[in-house]
């Protein structure tokens, strides 16, 4: 009997791997363009972490968190996202000690307890930046254009940026109460979990996937109609900044996000190419987050995209590498010769596959094919002999005499493609 893995929890394998390698060195490119660094913290949190920062009344806390008793009878969660911890961490440290304003970022897996489908998993991956600090809707704008430079980076022309702004507590109350007026009179379309969030969490019945309780609310108040003074002036300079910034957007009245701690600006980069997983990065400001936790009373800002998803946009290509150079030997004589030059020539930056079973040359022939090799040497008796060979360039078909030094092959491999990095 094997042993399988478990359902929701996804093996990430060579071939596939690579795509993920590439989304990552960008995110860290980019972000690190506008000033970010990176922030490494626990997957295991006390539990009250999430229920105080996310909120008890929403779905994660409610009903999608791990979380379990340790052998120290401690309540843990495995974090289901990833700023709770980063602000945990941001307090515990005293980072606005050293400067209020901080940009991090982060990446790694999350956990929800979710009906595994494409685009939704169990365990899932992130890539997230905070900004704390700073309350001039500039930030906000500048965290969006980074966000949008960083697809535009992989090359997506989707997804598109959708903003709202959810107000502060203030004006908050007052749109609860004014939708859960008009939910009200809808109760006989909702779905039974949205009846139960009337009273609880009314703003979740917007994000509400069910396609009843979507028709139920098609004209519900817009929160935008009811901001304070203060929320709808953030609201309208953060979308002149973004105009400046040159960074395209449209505004979502009904995304209310599924955290409790946003205030002010949400967002969502929304695709149209993965079904009802349409939300591929996802944030807003949280003001009183880090207070809420303990903290001096310091705004914030952030957004985590799911890189499953960002993985499904980019389905169709391919980011498997391939080997410079491929050295097939023949004979024990000429497979020291080619060993030697293999090690040398990966020492300073060449990649280089062999066969490692001295095979016939038909068959390590086919093994270079199957590795995609840009150029093969073969290092037979007679090659071995006069100390040259001929190194075969195989998207050109030619080839081209060389000695088996060190240098040569290192020119001939790396000074024909420019763009090939090691
Ligand atoms: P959704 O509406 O799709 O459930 P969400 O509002 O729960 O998303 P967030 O909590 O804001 O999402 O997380 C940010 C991003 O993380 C999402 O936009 C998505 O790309 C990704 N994500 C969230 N949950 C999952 C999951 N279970 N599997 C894969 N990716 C996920
Ligand atoms: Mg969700």
């Amino acid at each position: 009997m094997t042993i399988s893995g478990i359902k929701g929890f996804n093996d990430i394998l060579p071939g596939e791997v690579e795509k993920w390698q590439h989304i990552e060195k960008v995110a860290r490119r980019v972000f690190e363009l506008y000033g970010f660094s990176e922030i490494r913290v626990p997957i295991l949190e006390k539990t009250e972490l999430f229920a105080r920062s996310i909120g008890d009344a929403t779905d994660i806390v409610e009903k999608e968190m791990y979380s379990f008793v340790d052998k120290g009878d401690n309540r843990v969660t495995m974090r289901p996202e990833g700023t709770a911890g980063v602000m945990r961490a941001f307090i515990e440290h005293k980072l606005h000690a050293i400067d209020p304003v901080t940009k991090l970022y982060y990446m790694g897996p999350m956990f929800r307890y979710e009906r595994p489908q494409k685009g939704r998993y169990r365990q899932f991956h992130q890539i997230g930046a905070e900004v704390t600090g700073v309350t001039n809707p500039l930030v906000d704008a500048q965290v969006l254009t980074m966000l949008c430079h960083f697809f535009a980076e992989l090359g997506l022309s989707e997804p598109r940026l959708e903003i709202n702004s959810l107000g502060c507590p203030d004006c908050r109350a007052a749109y609860r109460g004014v939708l859960r007026e008009f939910l009200h009179s809808k109760m006989d379309e909702l779905c039974d979990d949205c009846r139960r969030r009337v009273e609880t969490n009314p703003l979740r019945a917007l994000d509400c996937k069910s396609s009843g309780c979507k028709a139920a609310t098609s004209n519900a108040p817009s929160v935008l109609e009811h901001l304070d003074k203060g929320c709808a002036e953030h609201f309208a300079a953060t979308r002149h900044f973004l105009e400046v910034a040159g960074t395209p957007y449209s505004i979502n009245h009904r995304m209310v996000r599924g955290l409790d701690y946003y205030t002010r600006t949400t967002f969502e980069l929304v695709t149209g190419m993965l079904g009802a997983q349409s939300a591929v990065a996802a944030g807003g400001r949280y003001d009183g987050l880090v207070s809420d936790l303990g903290g001096p009373n310091i705004p914030g800002i952030g957004f985590a995209m799911g890189v499953e998803r960002v993985a499904l946009l980019l389905a169709e290509q391919d980011f498997k590498r391939s080997p410079d150079l491929f050295i097939a030997a023949l004979g024990e004589p000429a497979r020291d010769q080619a060993f030697r030059l293999m090690s040398s020539l990966q020492r300073i930056g060449v990649s280089v596959e062999t066969d490692y079973e001295g095979k016939s040359l038909k068959s390590q022939m086919r093994r270079s094919d199957k590795f995609n090799a840009r150029f093969t040497l073969i290092i037979g008796e007679e090659e071995l002999a006069i100390g040259r060979g001929f190194l075969k360039s195989m998207s050109a078909g030619t080839q081209e005499e060389t000695p088996f030094t060190v240098e040569e092959i290192y020119l001939k491999v790396k000074g024909v493609d420019e763009n090939k990095t090691c």
